[in-house]
């Protein structure tokens, strides 16, 4: 390592250090005032004020549909890559911030903050934080990427509370479908036979989906449950609804197994004489983890002594809308360990503001500021980044 990237790279460490008590208080600030998808407006507040404090410009509101995103920018003098630490700050209904986004949010904006610090304006390139709100409940990055938020940034990073310390993850494809059955209504004794029972038809398809399931893709998973099932026994019900969660390992996997259960359900429904109609969610697409940049991070991980697992995780996985992002632009969502619970839980809302909760916030804005300056230092890591998903995507084409 050369003297100049040693002595920056210790200066922001010493940084962050001496100044973790600030981004410790904003954590738990943001912790003690948990705030829904789409209603993160406190948080949106107190994570933009350091960013504007300390020089970058911040555009708020990036979509009438999320007034909590924000866009927060540092231009340095000379040319160079654009590089993105993503901030999250939603919490969970009942549970608070029990999936960490407390510690997300606040390790994004410290490691930009002190990163600018460092440099002064040395800085070759752009640094951005990306604010994006709704990751439990509405794909609020999904939003970002259709409206091109995304397209001018070379290389992404964020870090997630976690028991464990990983970087290569994965998270599947998956999309919900809310799916409405109509039949007509009918006196259930005394005239059934004038009524089709939308009832039927949604059991019926229930049947059909669970009978499909051995012959899907081996990462398939499709459960669903039952929203309305009718009003009275005495009357064949017209109208049922019911909603579905659709998961595999690709997003082209997903398209397929989404075409098979949707004509299951259409047969089943036209069976019975009923008609049903489907709105389906946003897509969320698989995870792509970029191995240059997640080994880069590795590397800095080691440095402030962080014991990192690197093995390729594909069991045991959900789904976030980073995915989406990680299809467009190098990618990594890694995770810091903040002890043993599991997120979405009421322990783990304990474990995000607990000391090793903010010991975790503190490692992983360290871990983000020096990958992000050693991309800035060496643009072919970029180049090597987007080459290797181009090739992951260029690979997956040719497959199917
Ligand atoms: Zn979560
Ligand atoms: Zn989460």
């Amino acid at each position: 390592m050369g003297d100049y990237t040693d002595k920056v790279k210790t200066k922001m460490e010493d940084l962050i250090e001496n100044e973790k008590n600030q981004w410790i208080d904003l954590a738990l600030k943001i912790h003690e005032n948990p705030e829904l998808s789409f209603e993160e407006h406190k948080a949106t507040q107190w994570l933009t004020e350091p960013l504007e404090q300390a020089g970058f410009r911040v555009k708020r509101h990036l979509l009438p549909e999320l007034p909590t995103s924000f866009f927060a920018e540092w231009t340095g003098t000379k040319a160079g890559p654009t590089i993105a630490f993503i901030a999250e700050y939603d919490a969970l209904a009942e549970l608070g911030h029990a999936c960490g986004h407390n510690i997300i949010g606040t390790s994004a904006v410290s490691a930009a903050v002190s990163l600018k610090k460092a440099l002064d304006d040395d800085l070759p390139g752009k640094l951005v934080v990306i604010g994006t709100p709704a990751e439990e409940e509405g794909g609020g990055k999904i939003l970002l990427v259709e409206n091109g938020w995304f397209d001018d940034i070379d290389a992404v990073m964020m870090f997630h509370p976690r028991d464990k310390t990983m970087i290569f993850r994965g998270s599947l494809a998956c999309v919900d479908v809310d799916i409405t059955f109509m039949g007509k209504a009918a006196h259930a004794a005394a005239n059934p036979d004038q009524g089709i029972s939308a009832l039927d038809a949604m059991l019926h398809s229930f049947l059909a989906i669970k009978q499909l399931l051995p012959s899907l893709p081996a990462s398939a998973n499709v459960h669903g449950i039952i929203r309305k099932g009718g009003d009275a026994t005495n009357i064949i019900p017209d109208h049922c609804e019911a909603s579905f969660l659709m998961r595999a390992k690709t997003r082209e996997e997903l398209h397929s197994i989404k075409r098979r259960v949707y004509d299951a359900v259409r047969h089943s429904t036209k069976a019975i004489g009923a008609s049903c109609t489907m709105e389906e969610g946003l897509i969320y697409a698989e995870r792509i983890n970029n191995r240059v940049l997640g080994y880069q991070l590795m590397y800095n991980l080691e440095r402030i002594g962080v014991e990192v697992d690197s093995s390729e995780i594909t069991t045991g996985i959900g789904s976030s809308d980073i995915g989406n992002v990680s299809q467009l632009v190098p990618t990594i969502h890694p995770y810091i360990k903040i002890g043993n619970a599991i997120t979405h839980t009421p322990a783990f809302t304990e474990a995000t503001k607990s000391p090793e909760g903010m010991a975790g916030l503190i490692q992983a804005a360290k871990a983000l500021a020096l990958t992000a300056f050693d991309l800035f230092q060496s643009p072919s890591l970029i180049m090597q980044a987007k080459e290797e998903l181009r090739q992951t995507i260029n690979q997956r084409r040719n497959r199917l």
